[in-house]
């Protein structure tokens, strides 16, 4: 029987059978995004952030507890570059090294696509910081016309998804295109092509899969405690995402990131069904279900026929933490390719790396140019 929070339209009902675990799935189920800072500091942060959320699964903060996770928003989001001479020096090694293990996607070009050959790409792409900029309004990251269109061309030669802890609803609105796949609020919300002209001429799917269906009144519920709660911190924003919540603190001054930190620990300490993750000056709140960004990526290789195919190669352009999931499943297939979009040296599982948005769509060019190319030469 099919599972009662899963809705999978007829035509895909090749996830019936699909059971949601509940996991008790720690505060920070991947380790926290960090800039240029030493690894032994890393490591210390890894094993605060441990204890941080074996603490929040018992609904224990106390003031240490927090002093650590406003410590682990400081890394994931860095507020200013270093300066003193030594410190560059070494910044600068640690950067050589770092893009000699994750060398540019535009400079391997040609590898990934002499892999691809005679297989089927399928792409994933997040959205925030990888196809438009991090602004300081998380209302207004647009996307240029110029993004939109490689995007669309994308998604006319290849199965392409946007993955993105959005709802779909706003970032269907940024990005306006029906030709692709959408998997908002962090693949919990997964929706199909809605045009004619989609890639295998697939059209209308609407509503895939939406595992955490049960919790959307709880995330209505605590949108609006959070919203009243923190309407007193300049700057702070809460994000209603359908299936989860995002606290940006992006305009927020860092002198009050704790009290923003203490604000929503009260919250969620009377709903232990949610968890928090963090992301690039936001704070993420999602059902503590068994689902990401990597469960999506699955889901929608099985949806396309590919579960077990040999023959096609997923890639996925992400710049966050919540990306890694979706890099790690591609490690454990051992098939794609993922990308990370930063400027900076981070622990990832990606394989290669672009700078910036302007990187993607160079990349995503090139693929198109290539597509069509080979296209011509069959
Ligand atoms: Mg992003």
């Amino acid at each position: 029987m099919m599972n009662q929070n899963v809705i999978v339209s007829d035509r895909k009902a090749i996830l019936g059978s699909k059971t949601v675990t509940v996991s008790n799935s720690p505060l920070f189920s991947s380790p926290p995004t960090y800039f240029t800072f030493p690894r032994h500091k890393f490591l210390e942060l890894l094993e605060a952030a441990d204890k941080n959320s074996n603490n929040i699964n018992k609904n224990n903060l106390g003031a240490g507890k927090i002093a650590s996770w406003v410590d682990s928003m400081r890394d994931s989001s860095p507020t200013r570059l270093r300066s003193s001479s030594r410190d560059s020096v070494s910044d600068n090694d640690h950067k050589a090294s770092w893009i000699v293990r994750f060398p540019s996607a535009l400079n391997m070009f040609d590898e990934i696509v002499n892999a691809a050959k005679g297989k089927q790409i399928v792409m994933f792409l997040d959205y925030d910081g990888t196809l438009s900029p991090i602004v300081e309004d998380p209302d207004k990251a647009y996307i240029t016309h110029e993004m939109r269109e490689v995007v669309k061309n994308v998604a006319l030669n290849f199965p392409t998804a946007i993955v993105t802890g959005r709802s779909i609803d706003k970032v269907r609105g940024f990005v306006k295109l029906n030709e692709i796949y959408y998997a908002g609020s962090h693949g919990m919300d997964i929706e199909g092509p809605t045009s004619e002209y989609a890639y295998g001429g697939e059209s209308n799917q609407g509503v895939l899969f939406q595992p955490a269906r049960e919790f959307v009144p709880m995330i209505e519920k605590v949108y609006k405690i959070l919203e009243e709660k923190t309407k007193w911190i300049p700057g702070a924003m809460v994000e209603n995402n359908k299936f989860c919540l995002s606290v940006h603190f992006r305009r927020v001054d860092e002198k009050r990131w704790t009290g923003l930190a203490e604000q929503v620990k009260s919250v969620l300490i009377d709903y232990p069904q949610l968890k928090l993750t963090q992301g690039r000056k936001v704070l993420e709140i999602r059902p503590t279900i068994k689902w990401d960004k990597g469960q999506a990526l699955n889901f929608l290789l099985k949806s396309l026929g590919f579960e077990k195919s040999e023959d096609v190669v997923p890639v996925y352009i992400g710049d966050d933490r919540t990306d890694e999931d979706a890099f790690k499943v591609l490690r454990e297939r051992g098939q794609g390719f993922g990308i990370l979009v930063s400027k900076v040296p981070k622990e990832t599982n990606a394989s290669y790396s672009l700078q910036d948005p302007s990187q993607v769509n160079e990349f995503l060019r090139r693929l198109v140019e290539w597509k069509r190319k080979t296209v011509g030469e069959a």
